[in-house]
């Protein structure tokens, strides 16, 4: 594929001034970045299509190979990677919004997520709740208004990275571009560290919030609470907080996804015989009918009475489990009632005597 001229792709002329290519660069640049058409595949390639133009134009050096052998007298030159284009055009596009303040990185930044680990009970996540939540979040620190510096003392260049906020390295072919280990990206460290907080321009307080978890959550769904997370750096826009959900068990119940589980202890003669029972569930007492013949680990079924659905309408179903209990100690007529029940049903016993089946056969 032949790539297009890069006087062409920003509609500069040959002997255009670096001033010339660096507003027809600004233009495109506003009208194409990807913040500005999120999604936008089209875009997005004249983006980039203008960062590489403007990469070389911008660089007396690179603009003079590149006049005199083409494409091929840069190339190998830039980045190999579509991120690394983004993050060395960042500055510029700083610079040209008035993000950056001057050439620096050090414009305002947002500030980071916060996750909470919220434990909620079984019934909470089937019906919904709202919780009051403590956490410690970083907040601006009030001796040095946030700035770190202890009282009005200033900031020098960064010497690690002389001020640029990032240090590049070579890899191979690849130039990787990071943020400066000693500053952090601020392009500059503090000369006097306040003391409260260390020069870090925030300190951990206390922060109570209301959350309200919405009914049919379950372990593992995260809530976001905008701007609850930690400040940006330099006044930029605060973080989320994350509220990660952790549904404890239930004696009684248990859950497959929207539905419900119950397990209903009954007895012999209720499975033989079927019965009606008023069973407790989570929206209250119901009566239910357990049919005659009733096999261990048979499901009645209340369609509607499970788990709503977080997202719109509907709600799952509640299955209630049959667990037939044989009785472990029986009483004198008990005993004598299943005996009989033996007798007429044929099932051979061999305990008529009460002495067991080993007992009758060696004549014990
Ligand atoms: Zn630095
Ligand atoms: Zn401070």
């Amino acid at each position: 594929m032949s790539k297009k001229d890069y006087y062409e792709v920003l509609s500069v002329s040959r002997d255009a001034s670096s001033a010339d290519v660096k507003s027809a660069y600004r233009k495109l640049a506003m009208k194409f970045h990807p913040d500005r058409n999120p999604g936008d595949k089209e875009a997005e390639d004249k983006f980039k299509e203008a960062s590489a133009a403007y990469e070389v134009l911008s660089d007396p050096e690179k603009r003079q190979r590149y006049d005199r052998f083409g494409h091929q007298g840069v190339e190998g030159q830039g980045f190999q990677d579509v991120n690394d284009v983004f993050s060395s055009f960042g500055s510029i596009f700083e610079e040209f919004f008035g993000m950056g303040g001057g050439s620096r990185r050090s414009g305002p930044r947002r500030g980071s997520d916060l996750r909470y680990d919220l434990a909620v009970e079984f019934e909470e996540a089937v019906f919904g709740v709202e919780k009051d939540i403590e956490f410690e979040r970083p907040t601006k620190c009030d001796p040095c208004k946030g700035t770190g510096a202890k009282d009005g003392s200033g900031r020098t260049n960064c010497r690690t990275c002389g001020g640029v906020g990032q240090v590049r390295r070579q890899q191979g072919f690849f130039a990787i571009q990071t943020n400066c280990p000693t500053c952090h990206g601020e392009g500059s460290t503090i000369e006097k560290p306040c003391q409260d907080c260390r020069g870090q321009g925030a300190v951990l307080k206390k922060r109570k919030i209301n959350v309200k978890v919405p009914a049919g959550v379950d372990s593992g769904v995260r809530l976001r609470i905008s701007g609850e997370g930690e400040p940006g750096p330099a006044g930029g826009q605060s973080g989320d907080l994350y509220v990660v959900l952790h549904v404890k068990e239930s004696e009684r119940f248990s859950r497959d996804g929207l539905d419900l589980i119950l397990i209903q202890p009954i007895g012999i003669a209720q499975a033989a015989l079927g019965a009606k029972l008023s069973i407790k569930t989570l929206d209250g007492q119901v009566e239910v009918v357990i049919p005659s013949g009733s096999q261990y680990g048979d499901r009645v079924t209340i369609a509607g009475a499970g788990v709503p659905h977080l997202k719109g309408v509907g709600k799952g179903d509640l299955h209630i489990e049959l667990k037939v209990i044989v009785p472990k100690k029986l009483s004198k007529d008990e005993k004598e009632a299943l005996q009989k029940f033996a007798d007429i049903s044929g099932e051979n016993i061999n305990n008529q005597s009460g002495g067991g089946f080993f007992n009758k056969m060696f004549g014990d």
